[in-house]
């Protein structure tokens, strides 16, 4: 099959967070499968991207849109990154969706509406990329949804051409590609896909509901999120078109890169080690608390986070268990960004607690893997989460996390406490401050036992999170789109 995969963010060009990842695997994956695959991103300011550069395609220009180009790469793993160039709209100091001060881009409508016409268009007669038309669309969140109704447009003009199947995958519903129901006729939605039964989200435009609304089969990064999401407790105003779609809605977890996080030969840790000999976590641990400017105490337990501080993430829960594991001797350790108010209370702590606390704020690759292999305990209180990848890297890192009773948390950990035989972490019983207190009771005690503790990390180092099962998944979940749609 000729796969495009369409992504505003692909590690390790660029990365905010879970679908960075999943946009590097899974195309990856797809390829060894004998797939062929093109990813499709915006060429933002200052990535460096190495390869095989081919000629730039222009693209037609369409109503008052700029100039823009196509720039394809041949990168490793036999895919081609597709690089969408036009400098007016990329090249920007900032982020991919946020400038450098941390607000919206004024006009993402234009940025990712253009994104997702392109990516639309590669699965047309029109393809620009001479002698490759996409069979399927895989578009990824809001800002690739609407090329979901640009192939459904294009299938209603050109009924006798073929148009790619279109798939959207869903990374986190929280974030909905909202604008003002203005931007329609800037971004060519015609008027009879402007309300309910189209774009329409309470009055203004969702791209990502254009996706839902239009794709042939939609996606999701986990069965539990899958079924959460069409609930009005998680659906978040999408649950009643969720559930009207059910039928061609699918969970399927992520993957994680298992050359990239494998602590036996992790480039960015200074020790390996494997379930056979955990000496070299220790000696990560011990790195860690000199990196962090923390007392090098191997009997102090180490619970780390390294998350987007977020209420979603219960970072707030995290904040008020602080004091009661400070009061036990153990440590903590933090690596992220995120809301202000988070940040500072974060901050508040480790001045308060300067042997026992410490916050590394900002985005940080390396030291996110060395805290992954140097603490006991991962901490992941989150209040939803669609799949989450930081539980998956930890377990094969031997350090059991403890995790909210949601989502791709609840598909990805067994918890110790029911299952002692093939336990791998702690599922709290409630996201609350009552449920992580337990959490962490229960962790500690287990933690005191070396030869229990020794079994749960060696559980979680023993499960498979590679991405071939999910990438099979989804390769049903296309040709099964593949053959409705033609
Ligand atoms: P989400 O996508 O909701 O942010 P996930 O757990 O699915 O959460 O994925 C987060 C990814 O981003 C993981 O690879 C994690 O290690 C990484 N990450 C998050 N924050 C940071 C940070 N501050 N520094 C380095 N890596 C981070």
């Amino acid at each position: 099959m000729k796969i495009l995969f369409a992504t505003p963010e692909c590690a390790p060009y660029v990365k905010t967070g879970g679908l960075g990842d999943v946009s590097a695997a899974l195309p990856a994956t797809l390829a060894a499968l004998g797939h062929d695959v093109h990813i499709l991103m915006p060429a933002y300011k200052g990535m460096k991207v190495s390869g095989e550069i081919g000629d730039g395609v222009e693209l037609p220009p369409w109503g008052p849109w700029p100039a823009a180009q196509l720039v394809p790469v041949k990168i490793p793993n036999g895919v081609t990154l597709l690089l969408l160039a036009c400098p007016s709209l990329y090249q920007r100091p900032g982020g991919p969706y946020v400038d450098a001060s941390g607000r919206d881009y004024h006009d993402n409508a234009l940025r990712f509406g253009l994104l997702s016409w392109v990516a639309a268009q590669i699965g047309t007669v029109h393809s620009p990329l001479r002698g490759w038309t996409a069979d399927v669309v895989h578009a990824n969140d809001w800002p690739c949804g609407l090329s979901m109704l640009y192939l459904a447009q294009s299938r209603m003009v050109l009924p006798h051409e073929a148009t790619a199947a279109g798939i959207v995958t869903i990374h986190n519903l929280a974030f909905q590609g909202v604008f003002p129901m203005g931007s329609a006729d800037l971004l060519g939605v015609p008027h009879h896909w402007r309300g309910m039964d189209g774009v329409e989200f309470w009055g203004q435009l969702s791209m990502l509901k254009a996706g839902i609304q239009f794709a042939d089969a939609i996606t999701t990064v986990s069965p539990t999120y899958a079924r959460e999401i069409q609930t009005p407790a998680h659906g978040i105003g999408f649950d009643g078109i969720l559930r009207a779609r059910s039928s061609r809605l699918h969970g399927i977890l992520n993957g994680i890169d298992t050359k990239l996080w494998d602590p036996r030969a992790d480039e960015l840790l200074p020790f390996h080690f494997g379930p056979d000999n955990l000496q070299g976590k220790a000696q990560c641990k011990a790195a860690l608390q000199a990196r962090m400017g923390l007392p090098a105490d191997p009997k102090a337990m180490v619970f780390a986070v390294v998350s987007r501080l977020t209420p979603q993430k219960g970072i707030d829960l995290v904040l008020g268990a602080l004091p009661r594991l400070v009061a036990s001797g153990a440590q903590f350790v933090v690596l992220g960004q995120g809301e202000p108010g988070l940040q500072q209370a974060l901050k508040d702590a480790a001045q308060k607690h300067p042997k026992q606390v410490a916050v590394q704020l900002g985005f940080d690759e390396s030291l996110a893997h060395l805290i992954e292999a140097g603490a006991d305990v991962f901490l992941m209180p989150s209040r939803f989460e669609p799949c989450g990848l930081n539980q998956m890297y930890s377990q094969a890192y031997g350090t059991p996390p403890i995790v909210g009773p949601v989502g791709g948390l609840l598909d990805s950990v067994t918890d110790a406490s029911e299952d002692a035989q093939h336990g791998t972490g702690f599922v709290m019983r409630g996201v609350d401050p009552a449920g992580l207190d337990d959490a962490i009771a229960r962790a500690t005690r287990l933690w005191r036992e070396p030869q229990r503790w020794r079994r749960i990390q060696a559980n979680g180092m023993a499960r498979h999170f590679g991405w071939e099962d999910s990438a099979l998944q989804y390769v049903e979940v296309y040709e099964r789109a593949l053959m409705e749609t033609r």
